[in-house]
């Protein structure tokens, strides 16, 4: 329809009009460059006054895009406004699934008409209810990393909330030995999914990571957690002073703020200490101070002792792991507590991550130099109390 091209913007929309029933937000997207500064909804507003004769005889048919939408923007906000309640945000992002049947339908209309520049449907709807909800909720719309997505769908009107994940810094203290600190997998599947494990291939013995989940999940009202370790103990150890700290990341959050009273559950002390600005942290730096219970076959002699202090001031050692991969971590200090016969109590202090019962025992040259290795005797850790965790420093302490 080439004739088109030369017909002003009214004279346009008068023929639109004739051939569709539209909205004035429908309508006025379709005409960017009429009347600038005005919503889509306002310029839809003035561009029907022209069509107004031929609007009343339709006046009861609902819109050909939206189906009625744009106007029901301020129910929709009500019914978002009721669907936020509880939820704790500082800003929101309103956004849209796109509905391929809508999109097509302008599309059409744009075509027919060779109307360009206008805003998508899409587009309009999430500035327009945005700006609603901005009143309402009396809280910023922010386009990068806002607290809360709020999704239309603009079919169904389905509202989802999708909260941003949460980051939190925590420490916890174990005060009782006998609990492993991760999910052991599933003795039945190991690890592959089975119904005895509910198909998550993890065993449902209480450890440390489980009782932090489920005190997470509930603290912060969300769906899931995932856990970065600052390091790892034993079964048999404890962890004390001001405890292991670790980085939890908490899905579909709910809450946001952070409770000062620390939760206790069978030893297992936790105290949530800041929500981190930065993305979850995958990899960083740590130095431990362990308490570590050594027995040997052969009578300990104190001398033997004070060539372990000397050598293991500030010393490098090679550390490899099972995968063969080595790596060179530093011991700072090593310090005698107490002294039997054929055991002896030491406090270390070296870099996060170093296997402590190979540092000990020296097994299979995992860590080299050992104890074992530089006494030429054969040390290993108490098997009942291994070592303890006295100190975790980070640098996001
Ligand atoms: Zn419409
Ligand atoms: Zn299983």
């Amino acid at each position: 329809m080439p004739y088109l091209e030369s017909k002003s913007d009214t004279a346009l929309a008068t023929q639109i009009m004739k051939d569709y029933c539209l909205c004035s937000s429908c309508l006025g997207r379709q005409f960017p460059n009429y009347r600038h500064g005005l919503t889509n909804r306002d310029r839809g507003a003035y561009l029907a006054v022209y069509t107004q004769k031929r609007m009343a005889s339709r006046s009861t048919k609902k819109c050909y895009i939206c189906d009625g939408l744009m106007d029901r923007l301020d129910p929709l906000a009500t019914k978002i406004v009721k669907k936020v309640k509880g939820c704790e945000f500082r800003d929101f992002l309103v956004g849209a699934f796109a509905d391929l049947a809508l999109v097509e339908k302008e599309d059409l209309i744009r075509a027919t008409y060779k109307l360009r520049g206008g805003e998508p449907l899409k587009g309009d709807l999430t500035s327009e209810l945005g700006k609603i909800l901005k009143a309402r909720l009396k809280k910023p719309v922010s386009y990068q990393r806002p607290d809360l997505v709020i999704t239309v769908g603009l079919l169904d009107e389905e509202i989802v909330l999708s909260p941003r994940p949460l980051v939190i810094y925590l420490r916890y203290r174990k005060e009782k030995r006998g609990m492993p600190q991760k999910v052991p997998r599933c003795g039945k599947c190991y690890g592959k999914g089975c119904i005895e494990c509910n198909g998550s291939g993890k065993s449902k013995t209480t450890c440390v990571e489980s009782i932090i989940e489920k005190h997470l999940l509930h603290a912060f009202d969300g769906e899931g957690v995932k856990i970065n370790w600052i390091g790892g103990e034993d079964e048999e150890s404890l962890v004390l002073g001001t405890g292991r700290p670790i980085y939890a990341q908490i899905t579909s959050p709910r809450i946001r703020h952070v409770k000062s009273s620390p939760y206790e559950e069978k030893g297992v002390k936790i105290r949530t200490l800041k929500v981190l600005r930065k993305q979850f942290p995958t990899q960083m730096g740590f130095i431990v101070k362990y308490l570590v219970n050594i027995k040997s076959d052969t009578i300990i002699e104190e001398g033997k002792i004070k060539t372990l202090e000397d050598y293991f001031a500030d010393k490098t050692v090679k550390a490899t792991n099972t995968k063969g991969k080595s790596s060179l971590k530093r011991v700072y200090e090593m310090r005698l507590r107490h002294h039997t016969r054929k055991g002896i109590q030491l406090t270390i202090i070296c870099d996060g991550g170093l296997n402590i019962k190979k540092l000990v025992s020296g097994e299979e040259n995992m860590v080299e130099p050992s104890l074992s290795q530089l006494l030429d005797c054969n040390f290993r850790t108490d098997p009942k109390k291994p070592f303890d965790i006295l100190r975790v420093t980070t640098d996001d302490d």
